[in-house]
């Protein structure tokens, strides 16, 4: 299990993060990023931020690559790990970095303290990493986003994760306790306990399948479903308590796929609990049953996520079973449009890169004031 880099943390200048900012902005529209629009949307000397460039790369930073029609750089997994860790650490909800604790499927991760040495798990979301060229050949084919990358990806998931958590966490879920975001990064609680797939004796197997059962009814009378409902996905307490982690890939029970996905978690932990400890039951919940008491889908819904951002990510979890009843219903365009090389989509960045660059300088305490920069739709 690797180490966490954070080393560059300390020794990157002013001028780095400036060359890393103007390359994440650029990234919204552009697979490489050409040095001379580097250059300019950093706001520095074409000359100078050679160098950086350079410097950048020998760190592993940012990468230099040669593209189908023009070669450029691009932000690697480190760099963007700098920026979001830079920022959570400015604001305070970093203060040290721990080890690995964890490889998910989509996801590393980490011990980290705060400043007063309480220890918070770190998770970097890390989507479209391995299937970047599927995803890209897909929007192709439909002739839809055809810039899908792994940071839009990775952002999207981890602010999913952490809206969901904070709905939960407010309603009383056994969930990590939601800590702060950024980016591609969510820092969380750290639970005490074993995922199930460590677990091979349970003292009351009937209150564990009970206490799952009910949580998963529980979830959908708020009219959501987890979608990924595994023993991966669920930590057991020495006072043997089930707390339910990994959120992103969570959908409404108003999804037009919803029975599927409940049943799906319903029969995973059946399936589960049959084959780990012989352990049938007759008594399960059903779909039909539910009875919706709140509006957490709606409520997680209307924090800022377009259906665009929402199909993307339900493409990347649930992939192409879903494909065509997703492209059926959902073919009205909202009016993101990919904005041209123009010197105006040039200025905004520009002016992005100057606010980042201000906030990361004023090392802010304000937790209101950082949110606002977490804006997700940015
Ligand atoms: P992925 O989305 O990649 O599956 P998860 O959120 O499921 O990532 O986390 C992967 C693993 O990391 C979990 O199976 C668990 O062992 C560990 N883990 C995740 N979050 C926490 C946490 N808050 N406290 C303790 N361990 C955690
Ligand atoms: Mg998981």
């Amino acid at each position: 299990m690797g180490k966490l880099n954070v080393t560059v943390l300390r020794y990157l200048s002013k001028e780095d993060f400036r060359v890393l900012t103007a390359i994440e902005m650029l990234s919204k529209n552009h697979e490489l990023c050409p040095g001379s629009m580097v250059a300019v949307v950093a706001n520095l000397k074409s000359g100078g931020v050679h160098k950086l460039l350079k410097e950048l790369c020998k760190h592993k930073l940012v990468s230099y690559e040669r593209g189908a029609k023009y070669d450029g750089f691009r932000l690697t997994n480190t760099g963007y790990d700098y920026l979001a860790l830079k920022a959570l650490t400015l604001r305070g909800s970093i203060y040290s970095f721990g080890t690995q604790i964890g490889v998910g499927k989509e996801s590393n991760i980490y011990t980290v303290s705060d400043e007063e040495g309480k220890q918070l798990c770190l998770k970097l979301h890390r989507l479209g990493r391995t299937c970047f060229r599927n995803v890209r050949n897909k929007r192709d084919y439909h002739g839809k986003r055809k810039k899908t990358s792994w940071l839009y990806l990775s952002r999207i998931s981890a602010t999913r994760e952490f809206a969901y958590m904070k709905a939960l966490y407010d309603r009383g879920f056994p969930v990590p306790k939601p800590i702060d975001f950024n980016r591609h990064c969510v820092i969380m609680e750290l639970i005490n306990g074993y995922p199930m797939t460590q677990i091979n004796e349970v003292i009351d197997i009937d209150q564990l399948y009970d206490d799952l059962m009910n949580l998963i009814v529980r979830l959908g009378n708020c009219g959501v479903i987890h979608g990924d409902f595994n023993e991966f996905n669920i930590l057991v307490t020495d006072e043997a308590k089930p707390i339910l982690i990994d959120f992103p890939q969570m959908v409404s029970t108003s999804h037009e796929n919803a029975k599927m996905f409940f049943e799906r978690d319903v029969n995973g932990v059946r399936d589960l609990f049959k084959k780990k400890f012989g352990y049938e039951s007759e008594d399960y919940p059903k779909f039909e049953d539910l009875e919706r008491e709140d509006d957490l889908d709606i409520e997680v819904a209307c924090s800022g996520f377009t259906k665009e951002m929402e199909k993307d990510l339900m493409d990347e979890y649930h992939g192409s079973e879903l494909d065509d009843e997703i492209d059926d219903v959902s073919n009205s365009d909202d009016g993101e449009n990919e904005p041209e090389d123009d010197e105006e989509m040039i200025n905004q960045y520009k002016k992005q890169v100057e606010n980042e660059v201000k906030y990361s300088e004023q090392s802010v305490k304000n937790k209101s004031e950082a949110d606002k920069n977490n804006g997700i739709l940015k």
